[in-house]
């Protein structure tokens, strides 16, 4: 089955980027521009992974992020979580939130799909039998 995975950002131009650096893959590629809709949107996806912009309108991506491992569901859903925040002490607060990657802009199209790639298969080690029975 494809994998499905969540691209919430705000910024078009980000957007087209991730989307290209991923789309050689047989991804399911999903989309949400804001913190609402990517709480929506993964409560009714429940995507594999998602690639979180921390910079969002109306919840911010670490505020998504703590509210998706509220829900059981999503606590060992990976999450990457991208920002140009380089100010001392971001990192840290990004991994506190519960993301479980951090990567920084500019996005780097080679480091992030191998990034993902790894994330993917260690979900997959972690949690073999998971899959079919989540909807029990
Ligand atoms: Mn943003």
């Amino acid at each position: 089955m494809k994998e499905k995975i969540l691209i919430v950002e705000d910024n078009p131009q980000n957007v087209r980027l991730i989307e290209m650096t991923l789309k050689s893959k047989n991804y399911t590629l999903l989309k949400a521009t804001d913190g609402e809709e990517a709480l929506d949107m993964a409560t009714r996806e429940r995507p594999d992974l998602i690639i979180m912009d921390l910079r969002l309108p109306k919840m911010n991506g670490l505020e998504v992020t703590r509210k998706l491992r509220e829900n059981p569901t999503f606590s060992h859903t990976p999450v990457i979580g991208v920002t140009a925040y380089a100010m001392k002490g971001d990192r840290e607060k990004v991994l506190e939130s519960g993301c479980d990657a951090y990567l920084s802009k500019p996005i780097n199209t080679r480091e992030l799909p191998e990034v993902v790639a790894k994330m993917l298969s260690q979900q997959r080690k972690i949690t073999p039998d998971l899959k079919g029975d989540e909807f029990v």
